[in-house]
């Protein structure tokens, strides 16, 4: 087993010291700094304090050379000014259960990130997200399922579980017109090659 290690942005009420995130972060078997990033969707009145928060894990992260698990909702232009002010591009790291344009994702993979879809895109609503599953490059697109929320269709509405990558590797697939097998093999090695200090 491997771990990421941050303080969530809806999180950082319950506290966030800097020294114990860099003390734990430092562990081999950490492979990468998040979840950290912006969510102004639930927690507007927050934005500064996460704006400082998700620096810290910028910064730590490129200090120890370890990629970004980032969650961004509604904070497009702050997240890609933080991760470019705070040189994020020298660790590239994942876009998780991306919900947002193509703009933003053409941006962040401009920064050496990759774009994670999860169940979402099996959703009927979800047709900008599923434009953008079709258009992100083989070797920058990741699946995830962001267990045990969001479960994809046809499980929509249960627990989700880690076992449904398997719907959203198939979804992608039949949005790329790709074959599952060519799904699974390039997502696998963009994940070993992001998380370069995970070994399979
Ligand atoms: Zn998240």
């Amino acid at each position: 087993m491997f771990a990421s290690c941050g303080v969530h942005p809806l999180d950082i009420e319950q506290g966030f010291d800097a020294e114990k995130l860099r003390e734990l972060a430092a562990d081999e078997r950490v492979v990468a700094i998040g979840e950290t990033g912006l969510d102004y969707h639930y927690q507007p009145e927050l934005a500064g304090a996460q704006q400082d928060i998700f620096r810290e894990h910028v910064r730590i992260a490129v200090e120890l050379g370890k990629p970004l698990i980032i969650h961004t909702r509604e904070a497009r232009e702050d997240t890609l000014r933080i991760l470019r002010e705070e040189g994020a591009e020298k660790v590239g790291g994942v876009l998780h259960c991306f919900t947002e344009s193509w703009e933003m994702a053409e941006q962040a993979m401009a920064l050496g990130f990759y774009i994670s879809i999860s169940g979402i895109v099996t959703f009927n609503k979800a047709s900008a997200l599923k434009d953008v599953a079709a258009r992100v490059p083989l070797d920058k697109l990741l699946v995830e399922t962001d267990s045990p929320y969001l479960a994809p269709v046809p499980y929509r509405g249960k627990q989700n579980q880690p076992a449904y990558v398997r719907e959203v590797v198939e979804y992608v697939a039949m949005l790329r017109g790709e074959s599952v097998e060519t799904m699974m093999a390039a997502t696998s090695e963009n994940f070993f090659r992001l998380f370069s200090s995970a070994k399979a």
